[in-house]
């Protein structure tokens, strides 16, 4: 589908855009996205006419050209809005960053990016697999290449927006006879694959992401296969993606039942002059939470950017332990402030009927610790920390 190019809509910041989209669009619907575990169909609706899908791509080939900490802005913000929407529209980001970062050497992999921004096209992405978990760095399932054209059969248990994403790109074995380890990424386009449910998602939080289990069987040509082996985009740029992109999410997610809490305690105070209502206490309190978060989050954009001007920082243990390391925290941050903003709002943030409520966002919050199991990431992280040196240093 191609999305004609409104030029007065980018006039203004993609910041601008994504508050629209964020409070007009994606609060209206967020309630009933979780209550009925559907796509939010109407916030990307809104971001693709607002052209904030391409938004990351770099100008030459069509897009704006935004920096990492602006997207991660936009993530934050939409955050605040609807959890679901903003994971989906996080994920699709992690996944821009592989083309953007990984299509040098690869003609089709650049034409696909100007694709991307044209016809402002959604990414899913599907790493984990039946039989292998959440192990992003090994595969069962092998890409097999006959005659310039591809084939891949992946038991892809969770795959978010499968239905509604224009390509997914799916990681594999380079070849039948390979090493689990030895991963390539396929960008498997719409038109190249079929999907079969294997699992439904009817979850806690998080349900508008429609994370469905599926058999994904893909055919296509050979080219849209990355040049660049699996491991190298996942060390030189996914993981990093991944892990701030998601703390980015959570922060925005987080970050809305202090809003609330705030409203709810200055309301309190206008009730009664002059007396400092309880809940100020631990406002203050969850906002010194709220701001640890924050810092965790611009300080991992920071190190990642000085880590991509510097190859030594890039390829040292100590910082691919930090990126894991922030995960975890920032996944335990988010249910912390969750947990501090319901203590200021009482049965008001508990209840479902309430416009206080901080019901959803908690749900959503609680699958931060096992997107990834943070015991999965941390059993790694202890391995790292075996072989190296602990940072403590400051600055990036
Ligand atoms: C909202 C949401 C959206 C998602 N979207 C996608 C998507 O679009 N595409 C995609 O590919 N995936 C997606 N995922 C899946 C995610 O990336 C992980 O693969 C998934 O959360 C892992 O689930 P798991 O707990 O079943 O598996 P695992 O992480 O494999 O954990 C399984 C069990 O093993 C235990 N365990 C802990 N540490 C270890 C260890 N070191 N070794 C072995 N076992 C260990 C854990 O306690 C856990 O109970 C999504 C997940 C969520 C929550």
């Amino acid at each position: 589908m191609n999305i004609a190019i409104d030029p007065t809509s980018l006039t203004e910041s993609a910041l601008t855009r994504m508050a629209r989209v964020a409070d007009e669009v994606a609060a209206k619907y967020a309630a009933d996205v979780d209550a009925v575990g559907r796509f939010p169909k109407e916030t990307f609706e809104a971001l693709k006419r607002e052209r904030l899908l391409g938004c990351w791509i770099p100008k030459e080939y069509g897009g704006e050209g935004l920096s990492f900490t602006e997207i991660c802005g936009l993530v934050a913000r939409l955050g605040q809005a609807c959890g679901s929407s903003a994971m989906v529209y996080g994920m699709h980001q992690i996944k821009m960053s592989s083309l953007i970062q990984h299509s040098v050497g690869s003609e089709w992999h650049i034409e696909f990016m100007r694709e991307c921004a044209r016809d402002q096209l959604l990414l899913g992405s599907a790493t984990t697999e039946g039989g292998i978990g959440g192990d992003l760095r090994n595969s069962i399932c092998a890409v097999e290449v006959k005659d310039g054209r591809y084939r891949l059969t992946k038991q892809a248990t969770c795959i978010s927006y499968g239905w509604e994403s224009d390509a997914i790109l799916a990681t594999c074995r380079r070849h039948p006879d390979a090493a689990s380890s030895d991963q390539v990424m396929v960008v498997c386009r719409k038109e190249d694959y079929t999907l079969r449910e294997t699992v439904t998602w009817d979850t806690m939080g998080m349900r508008g992401t429609r994370s469905i289990g599926f058999e994904l069987i893909s055919e296509g040509d050979a080219r849209h296969i990355f040049v660049q082996p699996f491991g190298e985009i996942a060390a030189q740029s996914m993981l990093a993606m991944a892990h701030i992109i998601w703390c980015a999410t959570w922060y925005g997610i987080a970050a809305d039942t202090v809003v609330k809490a705030q409203a709810f305690v200055k309301a309190e105070a206008k009730k009664r002059p002059g007396v400092i209502p309880p809940g100020a206490l631990r406002l203050a309190e969850v906002s010194a939470t709220l701001q640890k978060m924050k810092s965790l989050l611009t300080a991992g954009i920071a190190h990642y950017e000085a880590a991509l001007v510097d190859e030594n920082l890039m390829n040292s243990l100590m910082f691919i332990a930090e990126l894991c390391t922030i995960k975890v925290s920032a996944s335990e941050l988010g249910t912390e402030i969750a947990q501090q903003s319901l203590m200021i709002l009482g049965l008001n943030g508990y209840r479902n009927d309430s416009p206080w409520s901080i019901c959803r966002n908690y749900r959503d919050l609680l699958s931060a610790a096992i997107m990834i199991n943070n015991d999965r990431i941390l059993g790694n992280t202890s391995s790292l920390l075996l072989m190296s040196k602990i940072d403590t240093s400051i600055g990036a």
